[in-house]
């Protein structure tokens, strides 16, 4: 590959070379100009001599950083992967919770069928539903927590990266089944990850008491946790002081990090718990600041009521609220490790917020280029190399991710900082990103000046390590009790990856249907 005393080795020749890209990598804290040789998925050659290649790219004014790492997302679905590869995506991760408890089948499912990386979380909302706990305010028995443990060992042992929890959707969590679902990820060496209890100032409980709770459960336990969305649950309103408690637990050493997405707006069901209640006093809102993504107008009281008995989640639009304060933004992205997340996944019919299209170039744009609240470089490390790095102790996969040197993954994005650009918004969310000029997917180009390619599957699945515990007792010895409980087909959820059918997603994902979702749809 390299000329070097005019001695080229065909072995060594590059399938692709990027000549003259601005390489920026995070780790290293470097930002120079190189050229990349591509070879076998890897990062080949790194350096600035000339690559014996293919295929040749001259990629000079462009930035090159790794691929970004969407921490919190949502499965693939045959549509939505196309605007997170438009928006810089390489690696796809289920961290809100996996459309499947049984990681055996996630996998094989997408054998082969992944155009994006993907990993993901165990769902504490499919577990409870796995049990039978049709009820978001239904408290669980000590033997569905205990089936539930036993299900989610079973996903640990088949890959699962963590668990998420939900205890916002599901107000009938108990602290008990937390702890026991902690003591399973700690014991596994995952990660737990959260869309934690309250998410307001303006209630007799709060955002601060949701944190301490977190902080209580890492206490009890150790496991490491990531609380999801901090923009939106458990930091609105009270950011500065929410951190500060965040900051204070790591200083006790436990470890906590957070994610979240730069969106002064979030999305969810009228149907969900979370606009249970008071929900004006609580968000600081009202009807006008509501809207169905993928339509023009705000929501009418009277559209609201409508729209809110409507309790099957598959009818159910999804509504976007504009409730954060911008300063809440711009003071958790300057939180030390903060990580980017778009908490969507875009789907056939684009009722999503626009963050599962555009959040990356809107970092970038909005917080970069126009504020400079955040340099090139600190923008970049939040979008791949804090998330790799958070998850490199579970998978092994993710130490080759997230940076840019010889050895690592060929997931790249290359872009213009200067016209990168969201083009997403909550009346049309599936307009892809602008300015990003190639991504690439394990040395595959998935998006050029064409645009998307489509048809390919370069994405590799990103495992927990499989060699840290075997599993000793299988849940289909579950205790009598169980065996009891009608068993739930949630086939509409189950059959979703990659299948082209209506599945939940985005933040979608979390409401609770009042009722079994059996035969809903
Ligand atoms: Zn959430």
């Amino acid at each position: 590959m390299l000329i070097m005393g005019g001695a080229v080795f065909a072995d060594e020749v590059c399938e692709l070379a990027l000549l003259n890209g601005r390489v920026i990598d995070p780790e290293s804290d470097t930002d120079i100009v190189r050229n990349i040789g591509i070879k076998a998925g890897k990062i080949f050659y790194l350096g600035t001599e000339a690559v014996e290649t293919k295929k040749t790219i001259d990629i000079a004014g462009l930035v090159v950083s790794p691929g970004f790492i969407d921490f919190l997302s949502y499965d693939q679905n045959g549509t939505g992967e196309y605007y997170k590869a438009a928006d810089g995506v390489t690696t796809n991760l289920s961290m809100h919770g996996a459309s499947m408890v049984n990681f055996e089948k996630y996998f094989e499912n997408t054998k082969n069928k992944l155009y994006l990386n993907q990993g993901g979380a165990i769902s504490q909302i499919r577990l409870r539903y796995s049990v039978g706990l049709m009820d978001a305010y239904q408290k669980p028995s000590t033997v569905q927590i205990q089936s539930m443990c036993e299900l989610a060992e079973k996903a640990y042992a088949n890959g699962a990266l963590g668990l998420n929890l939900s205890t916002e959707y599901l107000p009938g969590t108990t602290f008990e089944e937390e702890l026991e679902l902690a003591k399973v990820t700690k014991k596994w060496n995952a990660l737990m990850t959260g869309h934690i209890r309250y998410s307001t100032m303006f209630d007799k409980k709060t955002n601060i008491d949701a944190i301490r709770e977190v902080i209580e459960l890492v206490r009890q336990t150790g496991v490491s946790f990531q609380i999801d969305h901090i923009n939106s649950t458990g930091g609105t309103f009270s950011m500065a002081a929410s951190l500060d408690l965040i900051k204070k637990a790591n200083e006790e050493g436990l470890d906590i990090t957070l994610d979240m997405y730069p969106y002064d707006s979030w999305a969810t069901y009228l149907a969900s718990a979370r606009f249970d209640g008071d929900w004006q006093k609580r968000f600081q809102i009202t009807y006008k600041d509501l809207q169905i993504a993928n339509q023009p107008e705000r929501l009418t009281e009277e559209k609201f009521k409508t729209i809110k008995k409507m309790k099957a989640p598959y009818n159910n639009p999804l509504t976007v609220a504009y409730a954060v304060p911008e300063k809440d933004i711009v003071t958790a992205l300057l939180f030390p490790g903060m990580i980017i997340g778009s908490d969507t996944i875009i789907e056939p019919d684009k009722n999503n917020h626009p963050r599962g299209a555009g959040c990356y170039a809107r970092l970038f744009q909005k917080y970069v280029k126009e504020t400079k609240l955040l340099t090139l470089t600190q923008a970049i490390a939040m979008c791949s190399y804090y998330p790799a790095r958070r998850l490199e102790g579970v998978s092994s996969a993710m130490k080759n991710k997230g940076r840019i040197k010889e050895g690592a993954d060929a997931d790249l994005v290359i872009f213009d900082p200067e016209k990168i650009k969201e083009k997403a918004t909550v009346e049309s969310p599936g307009e892809y990103s602008e300015g990003i000029e190639m991504v690439l997917v394990n040395g595959r180009i998935v998006k050029d000046n064409a645009g998307i390619v489509k048809g390919i599957f370069p994405g590799k699945p990103v495992k927990r390590d499989s060699s840290y515990f075997t599993l000793k007792k299988s849940p289909a010895t579950l205790p009598a009790e169980v065996k009891k409980v009608k068993r739930i087909e949630i086939t509409p959820v189950d059959k979703g990856l990659l299948s082209g059918e209506k599945q939940i997603t985005s933040e979608k994902t979390a409401p609770l249907p009042a009722s079994p979702i059996t035969g809903e749809k």
